[in-house]
């Protein structure tokens, strides 16, 4: 059997981390197995969703390094879940309901006064025609219920392994709004059965949701897919992550400089038995990441974490890689990328990097130490420079002054760099070149 999988986000505002891990443990799975990709836009929510945001998860999802085979608009497929909902009509699994709002809200309240559980009471199975005549004339039109079988659901799922949803304590499920569109539900299902999607792998926030669609599965003749339900990401307080209230998007950490496959790694390792650790690619990950080591616990984001990951990845980046990226900020040359990486924690870090070798810089330096730097002005040895140079001008002022150590090195350190910290002397000093360092010398 060949595998078909799809990641089916709702383009209601911009993907964050949480978003990302199905998205990209959809694409290992496919990449594993040979597969296909379906990009699944669940845009039936007219008001909130917008083609800017699926363009922007378009966007997104390249920047990770997915390629989808397919991309699907929800929006542009409702003759097939017309169809789906005239079938479930047919077959009375669908049928319609009157009540508002107030009225159901009611019902929950005197449910739970009675200590029973608030779960819709199917009162509007028992309407008659004439019931349902005089409803309408009153100005209601109905939503629509699917009539649950009311059993427990078993599925084997993929990540978590044996599940079992009781459609019996839940209220048979709205999936046609008053309106007439359709909630998520059935246009899932529908896509599921339409795309031949075999495996859904998506949050364990949708663990019941599974439940009821294995029913509309059923109910449509369709083949029922696998379904694997992993862990949910949160933030670094244990939230979950939400478009809603503005959780960091993957474009806010594409702008700030992140690599893609440090987010990529972070949004799919956290929460699993691997170390979050550098890999040379999306299809590297793929291959040793199984689902069975998914963890059935938490999976905590910890920005500490992407940092040092993303560091990481950036101090072993080789020039090939770099100079591309290097040339688009105006920057170039091999000695200068392999002296300073080491030093940045994203790429961008190396636009104020590299003003250590081309400057300007703004040197630190203190009016004591002004007699030292005048000698070493004065001592800084003749051209050609190479890494021998920085010691044969700090052993001739030591020579001469007696310093050593800090006192010797720090001032110097200061005035080249305007910096306590950063990279080796000695190899950044002929990057520097005599010239400049005179300028930068008191
Ligand atoms: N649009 C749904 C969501 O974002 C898709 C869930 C699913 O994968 O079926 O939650």
């Amino acid at each position: 059997m060949s595998v078909t999988v799809r990641w089916a986000p709702s383009p209601t505002g911009r993907i964050h981390l949480g978003n990302a891990r199905p998205a990209l443990l959809n694409w290992f799975f496919a990449r594993r197995n040979g597969g296909r990709y379906v990009l699944r836009m669940d845009d039936t929510d007219l008001v909130r969703s917008t083609r800017e945001f699926a363009d922007g998860i378009e966007a997104d999802l390249a920047w990770l390094g997915i390629v989808p085979d397919m991309l699907v608009r929800q929006s542009e497929r409702t003759g097939l879940y017309d169809a789906a909902r005239d079938r479930l009509i047919a077959s009375g699994r669908l049928y319609p309901c009157y009540e508002t709002e107030d009225e159901l809200d009611r019902k929950r309240a005197r449910a739970r006064l009675l200590g029973k559980p608030p779960i819709y009471d199917r009162a509007a199975l028992s309407l008659s025609d004439e019931d349902r005549a005089r409803l309408e004339a009153e100005g209601r039109t109905p939503h629509w219920r699917f009539r649950l079988d009311g059993r427990p659901v078993q599925f084997e799922d993929v990540i978590k392994g044996p599940q079992t949803v009781n459609t019996a304590s839940m209220s048979d499920p709205v999936l046609i709004r008053a309106d007439g569109s359709y909630l998520y539900t059935l246009p899932s299902v529908v896509d599921d059965i339409d795309l031949g999607i075999t495996h859904v792998i998506r949050g364990e926030d949708h663990v019941s949701n599974t439940g009821t669609q294995i029913e509309i599965f059923e109910a449509l003749g369709g083949r029922v897919p696998a379904f694997g339900h992993h862990n949910l990401l949160t933030d670094a307080q244990g939230q979950g992550f939400s478009k809603r209230l503005g959780s960091q998007s993957i474009a806010d950490f594409r702008d700030e400089g992140y690599e893609p496959l440090a987010i990529a790694i972070v949004a799919t390792l956290t929460g699993t038995s691997l170390p979050v650790e550098p890999y040379d690619s999306l299809d590297a990950i793929a291959e040793r990441l199984d689902f069975s080591m998914i963890s059935h616990g938490s999976a905590r984001f910890d920005p500490a974490e992407l940092n040092g990951l993303n560091a990481r990845m950036v101090h072993t980046m080789n020039y090939a890689e770099a100079a591309p990226r290097l040339s688009a900020l105006g920057l170039e040359g091999e000695a200068m990328w392999m002296l300073l990486r080491e030093n940045l924690t994203k790429f961008s870090d190396i636009a104020d990097w590299s003003t250590l070798v081309t400057g300007p810089i703004a040197p630190a330096t203190a009016i004591e130490d002004h007699d030292f730097l005048a000698l070493a002005k004065a001592l800084l040895p003749p051209d050609p420079w190479d890494e021998t140079t920085w010691s044969h001008w700090t052993d001739a002022l030591k020579g001469a002054t007696g310093r050593k150590g800090k006192a010797l090195f720090l001032p110097l350190r200061l005035a080249l760099t305007g910096r306590h910290d950063g990279p080796e002397l000695k190899s950044l000093l002929p990057l520097i070149g005599r010239k400049a360092c005179l300028d930068r010398l008191p």
